[in-house]
Formats: C-alpha cells, structure tokens, sequence
C-alpha cells in the first residue's frame, strides 16, 4: 500500500475542537482513505471557542467535504448548521457535518458508535434491561438517549452534581419515554439499584490519564458475575473501574470501540459508502495497534 498522496483534487475532511492535538481521528481516516485509495485527507483544526462561527464559515468557503466536532464545540456547531439529524437533535450535540454542495448536515455518531461497539463486544442489546449510567455530561446525554432509544426498561443516573443527573432524567422522561431517574453520588439507595442492575456504563473523564488511579464509584460490593461494566474511557484502555469489575467476574468493554466506530460511521457518511464486515474487522486491528503506538 502506498503512502497519502496530496494532489490537485484531494478532498479535505477534518476535526475541529481545542484541544486537538490528542486526536487519534487524523490517524484513523487517513489510514482508511489510503487503504480504500480514496483521495482524501483529514487534518485537524484547533478551533478557539470564540471563533467556531468563523471556522465553519470558512470550512463552507473552502468546500470541504466534512467534518467532526469535539469538546468544546459539539453543542455550539448546530447554530451554524442547515439541516440536523433528529438523533442529534435528540442529543443536543453533534459530531460530524457532511458538505453537500454548500449546505452543511450534522449527525451524532457517538450514540451509534457506542451501541455498535456494545453489541460487538457484548452480544447482548439494550431492550428490557436496567441500566446505571455514571455522569450527566454530553457523552451521556448521547449515550442515554440511544440507550433508551434501543428498549431499555429502565435507567438510573448518577452524577457527582445531582442537578444535571435531574436534568437529564427529566430531559429523557419528557422527550422520550418515562423509564429514567436519577441519583446524587453519595445516595445510599445507590448500592443495591446498582446490584440489580444489568449494564452500567461509565461517561464521566473519572479515571482517565494521567488520573488513573482514580474511579468514578467505589465500587467495592457492587459488581457480580451477571454485571456487564463499559467504561467509554480508552486512555487507559483499562482504568482503575474496569480493574475491579474484571477481578468480580464482569464482562467489561473500554471505549476505544466507541471511538472507532463514530469514526467509521462518520467515514461512511462522507463518502455514501457502507464497509464490509472484513474491511472493519481490518481497520480495528489496526486502529488498536495505531493507539497503542502512538
Ligand atoms: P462533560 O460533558 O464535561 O461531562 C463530564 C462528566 O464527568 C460529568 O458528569 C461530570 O460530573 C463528571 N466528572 C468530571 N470530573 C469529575 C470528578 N472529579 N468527579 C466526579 N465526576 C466528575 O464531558 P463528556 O464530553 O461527556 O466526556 C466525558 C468522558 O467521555 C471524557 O473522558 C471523554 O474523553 C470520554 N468520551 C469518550 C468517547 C469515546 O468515543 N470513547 C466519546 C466521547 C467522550 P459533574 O456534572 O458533577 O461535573
């Protein structure tokens, strides 16, 4: 396979946020675009907070093909969208923008990464189950509504601040379906809802680099063998939660998975393509030996 050939019509995808500079997108699409002979190249933008207006204006104006959104700029960007999907909508953020022809459509793909990657690693599905999603952050609030959107029965939220826990419960409850409540991280009640659970699922930065000796529960108890824990953390690929409900037993599941299918998700749109099964099996291997290269 040849290298990243730049030529007069190379299209131009890309990533804004700030940071950007950790991104393992740019490594990720570009290894696809190569691999696929697709001429295209994905660079990333950092993007000060007060100057996303001028950023998407200007990636209108340079016609790029599309984009991804991260932190901080996932809710800020669908002002300056034409057209947004209703799962993103739903999600309040979103993370991905096609061009098509000047107007400019923006998706969530974290959601639909994160249920893919699930199921891959899990064999299981969301309908009828309990589930305790740690965090009231964006990546919850994405996570939840496709969690809900699946058939969950039933989800509690516990959150460090307790009034966006209630938020985003009462978003869930009103937008949605009436299967969510939540819980401050001290509430006693919280041990046993935990026990009886099936799935929980970690979104908030509690124990990612360089705080890894850190963990968003003390989970000391909690886990049994039925208990299937995903920490949508992937640096480290394994933190200090995942640690624990391995040693009790649980099917766990990091979040590189998550990652790498928003990524392919996104690709897809892009490009109206579908990949086969192989090509994906294949990108993930070596997706996984990218990340722990780089
Ligand atoms: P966010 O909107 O800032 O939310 C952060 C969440 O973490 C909030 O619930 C916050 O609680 C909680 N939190 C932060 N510091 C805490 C602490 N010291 N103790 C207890 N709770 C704490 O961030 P986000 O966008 O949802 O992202 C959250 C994490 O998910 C990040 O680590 C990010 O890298 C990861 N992520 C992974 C993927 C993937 O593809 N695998 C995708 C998106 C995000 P409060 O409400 O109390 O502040």
């Amino acid at each position: 396979m040849e290298g990243l050939m730049i030529t007069g019509k190379t299209k131009i995808l890309g990533i804004i946020g700030d940071p950007v500079e950790h991104s393992k997108s740019p490594l990720l699409h570009n290894f696809i675009s190569v691999f696929k002979n697709i001429d295209m190249v994905y660079v990333p933008f950092r993007v000060e907070k007060n100057n996303l207006s001028a950023a998407i204006n200007g990636l209108r104006a340079l016609n790029v093909i599309g984009f991804n959104v991260t932190v901080p700029h996932k809710n800020n960007v669908i002002q300056y969208l034409d057209k947004v999907s209703e799962e993103a909508e739903l999600m309040g953020a979103v993370n991905t923008v096609k061009n098509v022809d000047g107007v400019l459509y923006g998706y969530n793909t974290d959601g639909e990464g994160f249920l893919r990657d699930f199921k891959e690693e899990t064999g299981q599905s969301f309908k009828g189950k309990k589930v305790v999603i740690i965090g009231a952050g964006g990546a919850a609030r994405a996570i939840t509504v496709k969690v809900v959107l699946e058939g969950a029965q039933n989800i509690i939220i516990l959150n460090r601040t307790e009034d966006k826990a209630k938020a985003l419960s009462d978003y869930i409850n009103e937008k949605l379906r009436n299967c969510s409540c939540y819980r401050g991280m001290g509430n006693n009640e919280v041990k046993n809802e935990i026990k009886e659970c099936e799935i929980i699922i970690n979104t908030t930065s509690v124990g990612m680099h360089p705080e890894i000796d850190k963990s968003p529960i003390n989970s000391d108890g909690f886990f049994t063998e039925r208990h299937i824990v995903y920490d949508i953390i992937y640096n480290p690929l394994k933190t200090k939660l995942l640690e624990a409900a391995e040693a009790k037993g649980c099917k766990t599941v990091n979040g590189l998975g998550m990652l790498f299918y928003q990524g392919i998700y996104a690709y897809e749109k892009w490009n109206d393509i579908v990949f086969s099964k192989d090509e994906i099996e294949l990108f993930f291997k070596r997706f996984k030996e990218i990340v722990i290269t780089s």
